[in-house]
């Protein structure tokens, strides 16, 4: 939570940002202090009203806390509240803007690309398909069903037909379905996920990328919550093989606000041929011309767009550049390795039942002859919270048609890889499930 001493950070900061201005004439702002102080406790009260999202307690969905270098320079940003729809709209965050989305840009192996940040993962992954379905019309997209369900919002918003290729047990895309689908043509776009939403796993991108060499489709990449994993020293086989060809794909989205450390909204959309800049082009006259290059609002479907979200970005990668081996690609470890920690202990548990083990930060689990509802409000009543999810069965080795109606925690936050916590996070979740399974307050068994 903030602090007297980052507040200081603030000032000082401000005071230097002040002085760039210095020239101006003063001009004092209006707001009443006890006006803005009675109102400001109001909000303090109702944001009370929140999960502690912020806490490792909370470990339940993708949601982590943005880096305290993030919230102050986003907060310090604010003074000005640059537009980075063009380059006049804010000159500094522009600029910033171009520079953090090339070190995320360098981090997939690109040097040359076409990209630019979004309010979220979302419009990126929106902007990639309308790209896909300008170079494409009217053919197929296509995306696991285990793909993030705005796929195929989004086709439909687009107005390319979709369709959704079934998943294995481990709850990747199905390469002998893809196949039988990609024979029977009519195919513009394959959205391969590294990283799926629910369970974090990681398509087969070596082999889809093996199927683009035989059937010619354009190859988009959703790593909205799993990219940054590519930084991780310590994942499995396939899913490093995934990571290591993801500068193959025509485009990709990251969401700095999944992983990266930023406040909400924070996306980001590449693409390998910057020549795809010619659909964005407009002729708008509100747009302002004052320099030759290429404006930001000029490769975007957004108009006006945070600078403030570029300030942050820019500022934490500057304190943890998203490169391998430095401390940023730790924190990526630790996570998964926090996951690997609760998955075997599930797994030597005949309370729970268990799947594959997780290939980045999410581990999803079933409650043996209980409702994983009636666990997931124990463990809320004694400040844990997880999440819930309903699975294949077969991701569980359970035979048909069947779901499993889970426990999901994503350990995405420093503290997961802590002893002292994981300690904790289990007590919570052991004496939820006992409490359920023996309501009196006695011991199973
Ligand atoms: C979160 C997520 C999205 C959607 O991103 P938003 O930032 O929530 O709009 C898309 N794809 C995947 C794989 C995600 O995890």
């Amino acid at each position: 939570m903030p602090n007297d001493s980052t507040l200081d950070i603030l000032k000082d900061a401000l005071a230097t940002l002040g002085a760039g201005f210095s020239d101006l004439p003063p001009h004092a702002e209006t707001a009443d202090p006890a006006t803005l102080a009675a109102v400001l406790q109001e909000v303090a009260v109702r944001l009370q009203d929140n999960y502690p999202y912020f806490h490792p307690l909370y470990a339940g969905q993708m949601l982590k806390p943005p880096h305290p270098v993030a919230r102050l320079a986003y907060q310090l940003a604010l003074y000005v509240n640059p537009n980075n729809h063009a380059l006049d709209g804010g000159r500094a965050s522009s600029q910033m803007e171009k520079e953090a989305v090339a070190q995320l840009a360098a981090m997939f192996g690109w040097t040359t690309f076409l990209g630019h940040l979004t309010s979220g993962g979302t419009m990126a992954n929106l902007e990639a398909l309308w790209v896909a379905g300008r170079l494409a019309p009217g053919k197929v997209v296509l995306a696991s069903s285990q793909a993030h369900y705005t796929h195929s919002r989004i086709s439909a918003v687009l107005g390319l037909p979709f369709e959704a290729v079934p998943v294995d047990r481990f709850g990747r895309m199905d390469m002998a379905a893809l196949e039988a689908r990609l024979e029977r043509g009519d195919i513009g776009c394959v959205v391969a996920t590294l990283g799926t939403t629910a369970t974090g796993s990681v398509d087969p991108l070596p082999q889809i990328l093996a199927l683009r060499e035989r059937y010619g489709f354009r190859l988009h990449t959703d790593a909205a919550y799993g990219g940054y994993f590519g930084l991780a020293a310590n994942l499995g086989p396939e899913a490093r093989a995934a990571f290591e060809r993801i500068g193959d794909v025509d485009s990709l989205v990251i969401d700095p606000h999944k992983h990266g450390l930023q406040p909400y909204g924070c996306g980001c959309v590449l693409f390998s041929d910057p020549s795809v800049g010619r659909f964005y082009k407009h002729d708008s006259p509100y747009t302002y011309f004052s320099s030759t290059e290429l404006h930001l609002g000029e490769i975007s479907l957004e108009c006006s767009r945070a600078g403030a979200a570029a300030v942050a970005l820019w500022a934490t990668q500057r304190l943890l550049p998203p490169v391998p081996g430095g401390e940023f690609a730790g924190m990526l470890a630790q996570c998964r390795s926090a996951a690997l920690a609760l998955y075997e202990r599930l797994a030597a548990d005949p309370r729970f039942l268990v799947g594959f083990a997780p290939e980045l930060d999410i581990v999803v689990w079933g409650v043996r002859d209980m409702s994983a509802r009636a666990v997931f409000e124990e463990a809320a009543r004694r400040g844990l919270h997880l999440a819930l999810a309903e699975l294949p069965g077969a991701f569980f080795g359970l035979e048909g048609e069947t779901r499993v109606s889970c426990l999901r925690s994503v350990q995405m936050k420093p503290e997961h890889a802590d002893l002292e916590w994981q300690e904790t996070l289990w007590r919570l979740l052991s004496e939820a499930t006992d409490a359920v399974a023996s309501p009196s307050g006695h011991p199973p068994g």
